[in-house]
């Protein structure tokens, strides 16, 4: 019955099973069947493949070793059967043989007899009467015949006898033939020749023997042939049955009624004494022979019959042997399936109900029974085991889940977790806030879904990119839904677990904007905000590139403004950055849309115009900016006038690099000034000499102040009352080895370009003061009340301007009152405080401060107050006309006034003439310099001034060359 549902229940078992194994233990249904179920599904299953296995053994076992038996056991029976047939059929022949031989023992008697011999031959009666007459000689004999032939083959006497009637009986008719002269019966043509076997009677076979007559002493010649015979009939048989025990039954060969079984074993049986072994049926076995008559012809079919009793036993034994084979296996088999029951079966539906139990109520701490020391015991360890570990493991999978859910909640930047349809699965505060969504309405949705229609593309794109390539780093742009948008940066992970993609996402908006504030301030001037020098360069080398090309020339104009330091000076930095502002918006409008303009820095601006076809397009450019330029720019209000100089290079061949074409216009913008500002230039090769020039003359100067080429000459400074000299200034000069003596003129502007000024101003202040020193010793009172010293305002700039003025006052051990330092207006301009700060520290100092040059500055009266100034020295250029330009004269008399009113002394520059020192001294003015009292000259010549006291003084000035 169990085997019956069996299958069945096993092949739902397993199916249910399979599932198990593949969804794990989550995902087993609320809707299954009993535990137990499941289990007794497989314990059928195994006992009936149990059950099946060993009756298939058992059965297949019995089978093979009853065919064993068979062949084995029975066969050999059946040999040995056939063995002993063939045994008793030679025993039954050999009783015949003995039969015979027995006859023919009697025939001998008879045969060598002289008795006989002479009966034969002669015929006597007595020996008829004596030996032969009566039943007596037959039946004492047992003898059915008894024959005497003659040597001619005439029968002498010849007797039948019925062994069964006991009584003389007629000759059967058919011997006559046997016995008839020439046969081998009746013949005998040796002594020694004997015939012995069977003739066939139509009354049956009969054993014959047949001798030659012979003498008693055995000699011959032979007198005829003695023929005794036998019916080999029923009796016979019968008493041969008896002497050997085995029941015989003899047919005539040519016997009509011949029985099946003799039939069908004479074929086996072509010579005579052959043993044929046939069974006859069940119970009996037949051993047959043929018995040949006399003359060799077959005549007698003999069969002796045996019991089959070896045989049946045999197979009787073989029988029982099964039967207890079967019976044995039977047991064993039931022996094994109560085994297999009590010792596995039973324990191993205990230990899959526990696993089950646990399984359902999956309480990781529940344990399965565990109990002795087989497989079993080791299997119910092992599953304990297995679950300790699996307890454990769950336990540090919660530990790493808890720190892995406090990292996602708290990081800063977005997390999400989505699946393979790109839908989230997680997200963390962080994402939500970016998404500015809740965390519910936020999963189950794709990314996109939240982004407006041109952004989920570029989405879907980014997520599939990043998955195809196993994950990486992507930037994209996105909206958000209230309209917002954002820069972000995306790295995935795809497939942290299957199917789990871990995305994080940064809002880099904030970063892009820097990125490109910062990427705009490198490349953009911050107080205009056109181009910078980088980009110009850029934007110059590309098109360039294009002109080489073929798309027409390129112009780069290169402005610088004029006297804008001035500007910045007297204004102020702010003034002059609003007026740099201003001219940019001015100079925009005098491109063309494609062209740029771009700051270089300070007041220098370059503009790039390409695809020119003519260079005339460039100077109506450069025209048009210079006219623009000069048109007055309102600052709060206040006109400000400012000019500018510009300087075109030209690239024609679209070989030329951005520098050179930058320095050339550089170079073409310095010449323009050099021919008087406001106006353009357009580079040439002879303008690159010029500059060459100023080059070279930076790198003399430097060399010329290592080597000492420079030299100190001084021009007296006289009172207009007394004419004595009231100090003395210094002026530098340039001993160059070709060029001879050097105006300052044509070296200190390139000095203060390049900030040698600082160096040469410290020589040539040491230089003076120790020079000042020196006549203080040899002159005494004659010696100048003090040295005036030039300063640029380069110099002023210098932080360790004061540092190097105490150190020089130091080192020469001149008193700081008698040094007069002479700055220019233009000195502290551009920040009035630190520059009041070091001018009160110099007056701290002792030292003297003339404003230079007085006059030709914007704003150095509002300043004048605030400055710690001893004197002011009105600038040559006023005093040269004064008296020509009735305008020139006012001017000096109202400097003069200015300069009393504010307690200052004032000297006058430039003085050429005795009316000029006169009116000079009629204005008020205290001191005067020129060449009228005397030019500068050098230290000696100086010397010789001071001792004369008076000036001016009649003396050959020095060869000086100017220009
Ligand atoms: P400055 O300070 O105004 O010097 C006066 C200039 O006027 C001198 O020119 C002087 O030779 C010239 N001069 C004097 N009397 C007359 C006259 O009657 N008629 C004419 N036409 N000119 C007269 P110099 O020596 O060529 O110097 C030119 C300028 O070079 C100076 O102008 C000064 O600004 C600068 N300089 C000279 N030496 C130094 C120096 O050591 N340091 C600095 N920073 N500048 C210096
Ligand atoms: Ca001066
Ligand atoms: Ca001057």
């Amino acid at each position: 019955v169990g085997g019956g549902r069996a299958v069945p229940a096993s092949g739902r078992v397993r199916r249910r099973g399979r599932r198990t194994g593949t969804g794990g233990l989550a995902q087993r249904g609320p809707g299954r069947g009993p535990a137990g179920l499941g289990f007794l599904g497989y314990v059928v299953t195994l006992r009936t493949r149990t059950l099946v296995t060993i009756g298939v053994t058992l059965v297949g076992l019995v089978a093979a070793l009853y065919v064993i038996s068979q062949i084995v056991v029975v066969g050999g029976f059946a040999d040995q059967e056939e063995l002993d047939a063939r045994r008793e059929v030679a025993r039954v022949i050999g009783a015949l043989d003995d039969d015979l031989s027995h006859l023919q023992g009697t025939a001998a008697d008879w045969a060598i007899w002289d008795d006989t011999y002479e009966y034969v031959t002669n015929g006597d009666p007595r020996y008829y009467s004596s030996n032969l007459a009566g039943d007596v000689p037959m039946a004492s004999n047992d003898l059915s015949l008894m024959a005497f032939v003659n040597s001619w083959g005439e029968t002498v006497f010849v007797k039948w006898y019925d062994r069964g009637k006991a009584a003389s009986a007629p000759v059967p008719a058919g011997l006559g033939e046997h016995l008839a002269p020439g046969k081998p019966l009746s013949t005998h043509s040796s002594p020694n020749s004997r015939i012995s076997g069977l003739i066939l009677l139509p009354e049956g076979p009969l054993t014959v023997v047949s001798m030659p007559i012979l003498k008693s002493d055995g000699s011959g010649p032979v007198a005829g042939a003695l023929v005794m015979g036998r019916m080999l009939d029923t009796h016979e048989l019968a008493a041969l049955s008896q002497t050997t025990l085995i029941s015989l039954t003899a047919y005539r060969v040519d016997d009509p009624n011949l029985p099946r079984d003799f039939a069908d074993a004479m074929p086996a049986l072509a010579a005579p004494r052959e043993v044929a072994v046939q069974p006859i049926d069940d119970g009996r076995l037949g051993g047959y022979t043929m018995l040949a008559d006399v003359y060799g012809k077959p005549a007698v079919l003999l069969r002796a019959e045996l019991p089959r009793t070896t045989l049946t036993r045999g197979q009787g034994t073989v029988q029982l042997f099964m039967i207890g084979m079967v019976l044995v296996g039977l047991v064993f088999g039931l022996v094994i399936l109560a085994l297999l029951e009590r010792l596995v079966m039973s324990r191993l539906l205990r230990l899959s109900a526990g696993v089950e139990r646990i399984a359902q109520t999956r309480k990781p701490d529940a344990r399965v029974e565990e109990a002795g020391g087989d497989e079993l015991g080791r299997l119910a360890r092992d599953i304990i085991r297995m679950l300790d570990a699996l307890a454990e493991s769950s336990e540090r999978g919660r530990q790493s889940e808890a720190r892995f859910q406090a990292v996602f909640k708290t990081a800063l930047d977005p997390f999400m977790v989505f699946d393979d349809s790109g839908k989230i699965v997680e997200a963390n505060p962080a994402a939500c806030k970016l998404l500015g969504l809740s965390e519910q309405s936020v999963l189950g949705h794709t990314f996109g879904h939240f982004l407006p229609e041109p952004s989920k593309a570029a989405m879907q794109d980014l997520w599939a990119r990043t998955l195809a390539q196993g994950g990486g780093w992507g930037e994209t742009h996105i909206m958000l839904p209230d309209g917002q948008h954002r820069d972000i940066e995306f790295y995935t992970r795809p497939n942290v677990l299957p199917g789990n993609h871990f995305v994080a996402v940064r809002d880099v908006t904030d970063r892009k904007l820097l990125e490109g504030r910062l990427e705009y301030q490198a490349f953009h001037d911050s107080l205009t905000g056109l181009p910078n020098r980088t980009l110009f360069l850029q934007r110059l080398s590309t098109v360039i590139e294009r002109s080489r090309r073929g798309h027409g020339m390129v112009a780069l104009l290169f402005l610088d403004l004029d006297d804008f330091k001035v500007i910045n000076d007297s204004l102020g930095h702010k003034a002059g950055d609003r007026l740099l502002m201003s001219v940019s918006e001015r100079l925009l409008t005098c491109i063309r849309p494609g062209d740029m303009v771009a700051r270089l820095g300070g007041d220098e601006f370059t503009v790039l115009v390409d695809s020119l076809n003519d260079v005339r397009d460039a100077e109506r450019v450069a025209g048009r900016i210079v006219e623009s330029v000069k048109r007055p720019f309102d600052l709060d209000g206040q006109q400000v006038f400012i000019s500018t100089s510009i300087g075109i290079a030209l690239s024609v061949t679209g070989s030329d690099r951005p520098d050179d074409l930058l320095r050339n216009a550089d170079v073409a913008m310095y010449e323009a000034k050099q021919r008087g500002k406001s106006r353009y230039a357009i580079f040439d090769q002879s303008m690159n000499v010029r500059a060459w020039k100023r080059l070279q003359t930076e790198i003399d100067l430097r060399r010329a102040l290592d080597k000492g080429e420079f030299v100190v000459y001084y021009q007296p400074v006289v009172r207009l009352d007394t004419r004595r000299v009231a100090e003395v200034e210094a002026l530098v000069r340039w001993q160059h080895p070709q060029r001879g003596l050097v105006p300052p003129a044509e070296f200190i502007p390139v000095a203060e370009e390049t900030g040698l000024i600082v160096d040469l101003g410290l020589w040539v202040l040491e230089q003076s003061c120790r020079q000042m020193r020196q006549w203080q010793h040899a002159l005494g009172n004659s010696a100048p009340a003090a040295i005036g010293v030039n300063l640029s305002a380069r110099q002023f700039k210098d932080p360790a301007l004061l540092s190097d003025i105490g150190r020089v006052l130091d080192d020469t051990g001149l008193d700081a009152r008698c040094l007069n330092l002479e700055i220019t207006e233009s000195v502290g301009m551009d920040d009035p405080d630190s520059a009041g700060a070091v001018l009160h520290a110099l007056r701290d100092m002792g030292v003297s401060l003339t404003l230079d040059d007085f006059g030709t500055g914007y704003s150095a009266l509002s300043h004048l107050r605030r400055f710690p100034i001893n004197g002011l020295k009105i600038d040559g250029s006023f005093v040269r006309d004064m008296g020509v330009r009735a305008e020139d004269t006012a001017i000096v008399h109202a400097l003069v006034a200015f300069a009393r009113t504010l307690k200052l002394k004032v000297a006058a520059e430039g003085v050429e003439t005795a009316e000029q020192a006169a009116y000079l001294h009629a204005l008020g003015c205290d001191r005067g310099q020129g060449y009228y009292f005397a030019r500068p000259v050098g230290p000696a010549q100086m010397e010789v001034f001071l001792k004369a006291g008076r000036l001016p003084f009649e003396v050959v000035e020095p060869a000086l060359r100017t220009g």
